[in-house]
């Protein structure tokens, strides 16, 4: 109930009501409903800035276990780095090595780095620097791995080729010799059989009865197959590639022909005493870069170290050869 208001009409020398025009009464209604407005508006503005909404709570929370699930994604990045880093140095100091290649500086396993800045798009942000840093390490991560990756094909290739060269090189004996009785002569200078001069004597003979067999000593492929060259009789000759050459002498029959294929220990003849020979004898002879050298090297495959010694003793020995 609103209060009545009167005055004092000195007219009629009495009180009189005041009579509220309705037009007043409606303008002070829109000025006040104006003034709540405002007021609630600036209420709000400001009170959100001390206050936070139930949404805004949730949205403060996620972030915080994001930035925590982020921290923990860079620590298991360094783990995966360090883990890195330890093929790394084996792959330099033992795989690389081992197969004679270089090892990968540091500068070139981690290099492609410098230069712009390519984590600005990362900057003005509460965790610019924690994003970065992770985005960064994953690329030092995923470049050593292309590094690591390419080192590997590499050494794939260098394991596939030692492993054909090991094959190839003569490494056995050219025939059965397993109580070592059949070496009798050899490299160095010997007692010429025919002259009895001395004079240097390029091979290894092994004494053998005719029809012995004769085994390929390594891989290779089969260059001559005749008896044309001076001395030697009816001769092989295998190439086993990277300058390797072996000869086999005084044949009594061969077993495979000339471009044939050859694997080691393959039967390629049979011992004989063809040519300039004074009793039934292989003459085992081996060329690196067309230069004979002593083929008591190149019997590791199937000899002990005891063996290897005694085969060396009786080798050494300056008798007369077979020739
Ligand atoms: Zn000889």
């Amino acid at each position: 109930m609103g209060k009545v208001k009167y005055y004092y009409d000195s007219e009629t020398l009495s009180y009189r009501k005041i009579e509220r025009k309705k037009r007043t009464t409606f303008k002070y209604a829109v000025v006040f409903l104006l003034a709540a407005a405002l007021f609630a508006f600036f209420f709000v503005i400001i009170a959100s800035n001390f206050f936070e909404s139930p949404k805004e709570r949730q949205l403060v929370r996620e972030n915080e276990n994001l930035k925590f699930q982020y921290e923990l994604l860079d620590k298991r990045m360094e783990d995966a780095l360090a883990a890195l880093e330890n093929v790394e140095e084996r792959d330099n100091a033992i795989y690389r090595l081992y197969f004679e290649a270089n090892p990968i500086p540091e500068e070139q396993r981690r290099a492609g780095f410098g230069g712009v800045n390519r984590y600005k798009k990362y900057e003005g942000y509460d965790n610019s620097k924690l994003i970065a840093e992770t985005n960064k390490k994953l690329d030092i991560i995923e470049k050593a791995i292309v590094v690591q990756s390419k080192s590997l094909d590499e050494i794939k290739i260098l394991a596939e080729d030692k492993e054909q060269f090991l094959e190839a090189i003569p490494a056995i004996q050219p025939v059965n010799n397993e109580n070592l009785t059949r070496m009798a002569s050899g490299y160095g200078y010997r007692t010429d059989p025919f002259t009895k001069v001395r004079k240097f004597h390029y091979g290894m003979d092994f004494t053998a009865p005719r029809g012995t067999p004769i085994y390929a000593t390594g891989d290779g492929i089969v260059k001559r197959a005749d008896n044309s060259s001076t001395g030697y009789g009816k001769h092989i000759r295998i190439d086993h590639g990277y300058g390797y050459v072996s000869l086999y002498a005084h044949l009594y029959k061969y077993n495979v022909r000339v471009n044939q294929r050859v694997k080691r220990g393959d039967l390629i003849g049979f011992v004989g005493s063809t040519g300039r020979s004074e009793a039934p004898h292989l003459h085992y002879e081996i060329f690196k870069d067309e230069e004979r050298i002593n083929p008591i090297n190149f019997y590791y495959g199937n000899l002990s170290a005891k063996e290897f010694n005694e085969l060396l003793e009786k080798a050494s020995l300056e008798n007369q050869s077979l020739d």
